[in-house]
């Protein structure tokens, strides 16, 4: 079945303004962003990514940008098999 209103994303972040005003955009892997706590950078996460090797908690994750991830977990750095 077809719903009479455009097509919805699965996710999507819902802005309340006031007034009646809502302002919705869809999560993509591209318009989610994050700041890395060791250095401050702005960088876009995958919110697929954060799940799939995260803990899945969204609120209590801190996510370390490419570079200082490497710093701190030269285990999973990738590369050399
Ligand atoms: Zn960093």
């Amino acid at each position: 079945m077809r719903p009479d209103y455009e097509e919805v994303p699965m996710f999507y972040v819902k802005t309340n303004l006031g007034e009646g005003a809502v302002i919705k955009t869809e999560i993509t892997d591209e318009n989610v962003f994050t700041r890395c706590p060791q250095c401050g950078s702005e960088f876009s996460v995958d919110l697929a990514d954060v799940f799939t090797d995260g803990e899945g908690d969204l609120y209590g994750t801190s996510i370390y940008c490419e570079s200082c991830s490497r710093h701190l977990r030269p285990d999973i750095c990738e590369g050399d098999a």
